[in-house]
């Protein structure tokens, strides 16, 4: 597998496209582990491409001292990579194409949301799809543009950006935290019906996956992805 492509997004954040040498069935939201060649270092990364893509793009956040992600950062298209997988249970399933979704998350926890969004809207889901991506500042807001476009093409689609920290002159940006959105929103929905998704950082998954079952929300109905790091990083 190659990298065809490395882009730097707003703030820390690498979107990064892969080449496979034969096809590989996937659903977007899943992961891949990403081996490199010189020294066997795997990372896992979720696929926010949608299903089945012949290019897999990953949104890798960029630690200055991550072992992987500093790698990837200087990396060039052309480099090549071991894949293995896909894993996971967080994907879209159109077992019922009425039902709400609610898609929340944080960073690169957007990667799997964006390939799970994409695979709905492909499978025609009618249901409302809430997407909520939060950030501490808003400079570390990616893909608005993208997200903006494919919310007008759809009018059951809405997203939501959500900062903390918003400088001046952002607009659309909602400075309530991501969690409460999150909440409200679950409140507004049938629970029966209602299918949530949640990735990113490990507090947030854990935190919201408990406040959404309190708030009666079954466990069954959220999916979740906790982007834990490594042992020992
Ligand atoms: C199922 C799953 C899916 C994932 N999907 C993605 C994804 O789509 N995009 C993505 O960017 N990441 C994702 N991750 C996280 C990813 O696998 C790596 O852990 C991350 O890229 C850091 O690896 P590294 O080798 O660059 O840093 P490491 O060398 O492992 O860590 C070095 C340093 O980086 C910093 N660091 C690393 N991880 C964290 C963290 N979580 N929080 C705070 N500081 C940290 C710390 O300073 C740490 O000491 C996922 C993880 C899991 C388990």
């Amino acid at each position: 597998m190659t990298i065809d492509a490395i882009r730097r997004c707003a703030g820390e954040v690498l979107e990064i496209r892969l080449r496979i040498a034969k096809p590989l069935a996937y659903r977007g939201g899943q992961f891949v582990t990403l081996i490199r060649r010189d020294d066997g270092l795997a990372r896992p990364y979720s696929l926010a491409s949608p299903a089945d893509a012949e290019q897999l793009e990953l949104h890798v956040r960029h630690y200055p001292d991550g072992a992987m992600s500093g790698w990837l950062a200087s990396a060039s298209p052309g480099t090549e990579l071991e894949l293995r997988g896909p894993y996971g249970e967080c994907f879209y399933v159109d077992d019922d194409l009425d039902r709400p979704l609610l898609l929340v998350g944080t960073g690169t926890g957007l990667a799997p949301l964006y390939g799970i969004v994409r695979d709905a809207l492909a499978a025609g889901h009618r249901g409302s799809i809430t997407l909520l991506h939060g950030a501490l500042r808003s400079a570390d807001l990616y893909h608005r543009d993208e997200l903006a476009a494919l919310a007008a093409g759809h009018e059951n689609l809405e997203v939501v950006a959500s900062a903390l920290e918003v400088e001046a002159g952002v607009d659309s940006v909602d400075s309530t935290p991501i969690d409460a959105l999150a909440l409200d929103r679950a409140a507004l929905s049938d629970h029966d019906a209602l299918r949530v998704y949640v990735c990113g950082a490990p507090a947030l998954v854990s935190g919201l996956r408990r406040r959404l079952f309190i708030a009666g929300v079954p466990l069954r109905a959220i999916l979740a992805d906790a982007f834990l790091p490594a042992a020992g990083a």
